[in-house]
C-alpha cells in the first residue's frame, strides 16, 4: 500500500490536509479492499495467498456514506482484483454521487470495455493499473499468468484514449529491474504517469519471505543514483523541512489512523494494510464505532510519539520517509525506523545529484517509497498498490 505518489505537485497542500485531520481524527482517505481474491499469482503479494470472506455489497454501500459523514474525501477501491466482484461499479458509482473523490486499483485484465466507458463516466481522480515490465515476459514473470500483459496493457489504452488519468504502478524488484528504464519508457508511451515503488513489504500476516524480491542494496542504490529521485518533493514533511524541524518528526507522519484508514474485505477496520492490531471489525458495527474506540484511541497515542532515533541523524535532508507499519514488522516497534529506510536517506543524502535537483524540474515519473493510503491523489504520505 506503495503510495503514493501522484502528491508530487502539491505534496505540501496534501501534508498540511492530513496533518490537520490527523490532530481531529477524520479519516479523510480511505482505501476498501473489496475483495482479496484475484486472478493473477504476483511474487510480491502483501496477501501472501490468504483469501478472506467479503462484506456484501449492501455493507460496502453502507460504509461508503458512514465515512462521508466522517468527512472522508477519498475513497481508494482495491483488492485482490475489485473485478472479480460484480458489483464494484455499484460500489464506485456510489462513492461519487456521494460527492468523494475516487481512485482504482486493479491488475486491469478482468474490466470487460463497457465497464472501463462505465468507469470513465464516474470521472476518477485516478486509475492505477500494475505494469511490471516493458513486455509479456519481464511483466508474466511477475503476475505469473500467461495473457495478462496484454489485456492490462489494452485496459491502460482504453482508459487514456477516454481522457483518465491513469498510473502505471511499477513495483521495481530484483527479477525485473534491469528493464526498470524501459518499462518507464513504455508507460510513457502508453500515455500513463509511471510511479515506481521500490519497497516489498512484508504481507498482511507478517509474511517475510516476499522480502527476496526486494532490490538489492547495489540494485537500490544504482536506481537512487542514477534517476533524478524527487521524493523530497513528494514528502514535504521529509527532506528540506525535516531538516529544517527535525523536533517536529512523529511515528504516525503518515497518518495512517488518524487522517487514513484501510477497511479490509472482511470488514476489518485497520491504520492503514497490514497495519496490526486493527481497530475492530466494522462489518456489522458503524465504523464511527471503530473509529473512535478506544483502540483506535490507543494507536494514536502510540503514532503521536516522538521518532527518537531520528532527532539528530543527520541524513534527515535525505529521508524519505518512516513507515511504521514496516518498523512494527522488521524492528518490533513502530518508532524504531527500519535499516531500509536509514538507508535510502543515506544514499540520497550523500547524493550530490539530489541537492544538485532542487530546483530542478519534475521529471514526468514519481518515485513512490511507501505502501499505503494515504499518500492517494489529494493526500500525503504513501503509496498504492495491488
Ligand atoms: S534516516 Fe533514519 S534516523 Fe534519519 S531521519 Fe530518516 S528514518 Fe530517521
Ligand atoms: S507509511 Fe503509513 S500509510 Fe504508508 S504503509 Fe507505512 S503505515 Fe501505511
Amino acid at each position: 500500500m506503495a503510495a503514493s505518489a501522484g502528491l508530487v505537485r502539491s505534496g505540501r497542500v496534501r501534508a498540511k490536509l492530513h496533518s490537520l485531520a490527523g490532530r481531529a481524527a477524520v479519516p479523510v482517505a480511505v482505501q476498501l479492499e473489496l475483495t482479496q481474491r484475484c486472478n493473477l499469482r504476483c511474487c510480491h503479494c502483501y496477501l501472501g495467498g490468504s483469501v478472506s470472506s467479503e462484506l456484501p455489497t449492501r455493507r460496502w454501500l453502507e460504509l461508503v456514506a458512514e465515512i462521508r459523514e466522517l468527512g472522508c474525501m477519498q475513497v481508494s477501491l482495491t483488492g485482490g482484483e475489485i473485478a472479480l466482484r460484480g458489483d464494484w461499479l455499484e460500489i464506485a458509482e456510489r462513492v461519487r454521487q456521494l460527492g468523494m473523490m475516487l481512485t482504482v486499483l486493479t491488475n486491469g485484465t478482468l474490466m470487460a470495455p463497457e465497464e472501463l466507458d462505465q468507469l470513465a463516466k464516474l470521472c476518477p481522480s485516478r486509475v492505477s493499473v500494475s505494469i511490471y515490465g516493458p513486455c509479456a515476459a519481464v511483466h508474466e514473470a511477475v503476475t505469473g499468468v500467461a495473457g495478462s500483459f496484454e489485456k492490462s496493457v489494452a485496459t491502460v489504452r482504453h482508459l487514456t484514449r477516454r481522457g483518465i488519468r491513469v498510473r502505471a504502478a511499477i513495483v521495481l524488484m530484483r527479477r525485473s529491474f534491469a528493464a526498470y528504464g524501459a518499462t518507464r519508457d513504455f508507460a510513457l508511451s502508453l500515455g500513463c504517469e509511471p510511479v515506481f515503488d521500490f519497497t516489498v513489504d512484508p504481507t498482511a500476516l507478517g509474511g517475510t519471505d516476499v522480502l527476496a524480491h526486494r532490490l538489492s542494496t547495489a540494485q537500490l542504490n544504482d536506481f537512487l543514483l542514477r534517476e533524478i529521485v524527487p521524493t523530497r518533493h513528494s514528502r514535504p514533511r521529509a527532506g528540506d523541512e525535516l531538516a529544517a524541524h527535525p523536533r517536529e518528526r512523529v511515528v504516525g507522519e503518515c497518518g495512517a489512523g488518524s487522517s487514513s484508514a484501510f477497511v479490509s474485505a472482511a470488514g476489518g477496520l485497520y491504520p492503514c494494510v497490514g497495519f496490526l492490531p486493527g481497530f475492530g471489525s466494522v462489518a456489522t458495527r458503524p465504523f464511527k464505532s471503530a473509529w473512535h474506540s478506544e483502540k483506535a484511541t490507543r494507536h494514536r497515542r502510540r503514532m503521536s510519539r516522538v521518532l527518537a532515533a531520528c532527532q539528530s541523524c543527520e541524513a534527515a535532508d535525505g529521508c524519505v520517509s518512516t513507515c511504521p507499519r514496516r518498523s512494527l514488522v522488521e524492528m518490533g516497534d513502530s518508532a524504531l525506523p527500519t535499516e531500509w529506510s536509514c538507508h535510502i536517506a543515506k544514499v540520497l543524502h550523500d547524493s550530490s545529484q539530489m541537492k544538485d535537483d532542487v530546483n530542478g524540474e519534475y521529471p514526468p515519473w514519481v518515485v513512490a517509497g511507501q505502501q499505503g493510503v494515504s499518500d492517494e491523489e489529494g493526500m500525503a504520505g504513501s503509496d498504492d498498490r495491488e
